[in-house]
C-alpha cells in the first residue's frame, strides 16, 4: 500500500496509467516500501504563465509546465511538448516514462518533460519564437546542462530548440549548447538526431521481425502519426524493404494495399501541410487504421490510442510503440492474454531519440563532434544492448516485455536512490 500523501495536482487518466505501470513493476520485483514512493512520484514541477504579443497587437497568456521526475541519477532529460491538450498530469506521466527509459538504456539521466498548452499551428513564426523564448526565460533557474536538459517532442522542433538555447545562453552570458538537445547542426546539434527516434524504432522492428522469422521485405507496416517520429520510422522501414500500407496524421489516414510512396507523401505534406486528399492512397479514419491487418503496427502519435475497445480487434503481429504511452493498462492486459502479438514497449522502442540526445550533450560538453556514421553505429550498439537486457529479463522472470523493460528501468533508479540514502 502506498503511504504517499499526494494531492490531486497530477490526477488524470494518463498519470494514473503511468502509476499503475509503476505499481505492477514494483510489485513484480518486490520493491521495498521505503523506496517505492520516492521512486514513483515526480521530484518537482514548475508551472508558468507565458504572455505573447500577437500579430494584431493583442496579448495571449499561455500556460506551460516542466516536471522533473528524477534527478538522482544525473540531470533530468526529456522533451517539451507544444499541444492544445497538454495537462500537467500528462507531462508528469511523460516525465516518469523518461526516467524509466533513460535508466533502461543506461543513460546517466533522470527523467523530465515539459509542455505548453498551445496549438503551434495557430501561431505565426514570430509568435512561436516569442513563446519558445519566454518559456526558456521562465525556466532559466530551473534547468541547465547539469540540472535538466530539454529536447523536442510533439509540436516542437530543432528551430525551437535553437531559440531556447540562444535565450539560455544570452542569460548566462556565454554559449551553452549542452542546455538543450535536438538543436540545428549549426548550433551544436548532433548528426543523426533528427532521424534518431524513427531510425531506432525501425531498427528494433527489423530485429524483432528477425526473431519472429519474418523477412522485413515481406512485412507490411501501418503507421499512426506522421510527425518527425512516424515519418522517419516510415522512411527507415521503407529503406529496409518493408511495405508501408497506411499512414495518418491528425486529419485522418490514407491506405493503399500496394504500398505508399513515403517520399511522395512527405513532399505532399511539405506543400499541403496535412495528408488530407493525398492521392497516392484511399482515405481511412485513424480508428480504422489501427485495426488494419498488417505485420507491424506503429502508433507514433499521442498516448492512449490502443484501448480496451480496439485491443481485441488489432490484426498486427508486432506492436511497436513509437509514441510514449500509446497502450492503456486494460489494452495491455488484453494483448498479453491474446498472446499472438509481440510488443516493443515505448521505453525501449522510442529510446533512440534520447540516446542520440545523450550523444549530442556529450559532444557539446567536450566540443568534439562525431560523424553521422559514428552516431548511428553507437546508437545501434546501445539499442542492441537494451533489447538483449529486456529479452533476458523477460525470459528469466517470465514477464511480459513491458514488465521486463519497466522492472529494469525502475529497479535501477530505486537502487541508485537507496544507495544515495535519504537526506535527513
Ligand atoms: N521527446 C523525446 C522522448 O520522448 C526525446 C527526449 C530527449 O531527447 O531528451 O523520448
Amino acid at each position: 500500500m502506498s503511504k504517499a500523501i499526494i494531492s490531486s495536482l497530477y490526477s488524470s487518466d494518463v498519470f494514473t496509467m503511468a502509476c499503475r505501470q509503476f505499481d505492477q513493476a514494483a510489485d513484480a520485483i518486490s520493491l521495498p516500501e521505503a523506496i517505492r514512493d520516492r521512486t514513483k512520484y515526480p521530484r518537482r514541477c514548475l508551472a508558468v504563465s507565458l504572455p505573447v504579443r500577437r500579430l494584431d497587437g493583442s496579448v495571449t497568456v499561455f500556460e506551460g509546465y516542466r516536471v522533473q521526475h528524477n534527478l538522482s541519477t544525473g540531470p533530468s532529460k526529456g522533451g517539451i511538448r507544444f499541444h492544445q491538450d497538454v495537462t500537467i498530469g500528462e507531462v508528469a506521466a511523460l516525465a516518469m516514462w523518461m526516467s524509466w527509459k533513460c535508466s533502461l538504456v543506461g543513460l546517466p539521466y533522470g527523467g523530465a518533460k515539459g509542455g505548453v498548452i498551445v496549438d503551434p499551428k495557430q501561431l505565426s513564426e514570430g509568435e512561436l519564437e516569442h513563446l519558445s523564448r519566454r518559456y526558456m526565460q521562465e525556466m532559466v533557474n530551473f534547468l541547465g546542462p547539469h540540472t535538466d536538459v530539454p529536447a523536442p517532442d510533439v509540436g516542437t522542433n530543432e528551430k525551437i530548440m535553437g531559440w531556447m538555447m540562444d535565450t539560455y545562453s544570452t542569460h548566462v552570458g556565454h554559449l551553452s549548447p549542452a542546455v538543450v538537445t535536438g538543436k540545428p547542426i549549426a548550433l551544436g546539434g548532433s548528426q543523426g538526431r533528427r532521424e534518431a527516434t524513427g531510425a531506432g524504432v525501425a531498427y528494433l522492428i527489423k530485429k524483432y521481425l528477425a526473431d519472429m522469422k519474418i523477412p522485413v521485405n515481406k512485412a507490411t507496416a501501418v503507421i499512426q502519426g506522421f510527425g518527425n517520429v512516424g515519418s522517419e520510422t516510415a522512411l527507415a522501414l521503407e529503406a529496409y524493404g518493408a511495405k508501408i500500407i497506411a499512414i495518418s496524421d491528425y486529419t485522418g489516414g490514407v491506405y493503399n494495399a500496394k504500398g505508399i510512396n513515403i517520399k511522395k507523401a512527405l513532399a505532399y505534406i511539405a506543400y499541403a501541410k496535412t495528408l488530407k486528399d493525398f492521392d497516392g492512397a484511399e482515405p481511412i479514419s485513424n480508428e480504422k487504421l489501427l485495426e488494419l491487418k498488417c505485420t507491424v503496427l506503429v502508433p507514433a502519435a499521442l498516448e492512449r490510442v490502443i484501448t480496451e475497445k480496439n485491443a481485441k480487434k488489432l490484426q498486427c503481429r508486432l506492436l511497436a510503440e513509437a509514441a510514449n504511452g500509446p497502450t492503456t493498462n486494460a489494452a495491455d492486459k488484453i494483448i498479453e492474454d491474446r498472446g499472438d502479438i509481440e510488443l516493443i514497449p515505448d521505453v525501449l522502442c522510442n529510446s533512440g531519440g534520447v540516446i542520440v540526445s545523450y550523444f549530442e550533450w556529450l559532444q557539446n560538453l567536450s566540443s568534439f563532434y562525431w560523424s553521422r556514421d559514428e552516431v548511428m553505429q553507437k546508437l545501434y550498439v546501445m539499442l542492441d544492448r537494451a533489447k538483449e537486457s529486456v529479452d533476458a529479463q523477460k525470459r528469466k522472470f517470465k514477464f511480459s516485455r513491458r514488465l521486463a523493460a519497466l522492472t529494469l528501468g525502475i529497479g535501477r533508479v530505486a537502487e541508485a536512490k537507496a544507495a544515495r540514502g535519504l537526506f535527513p
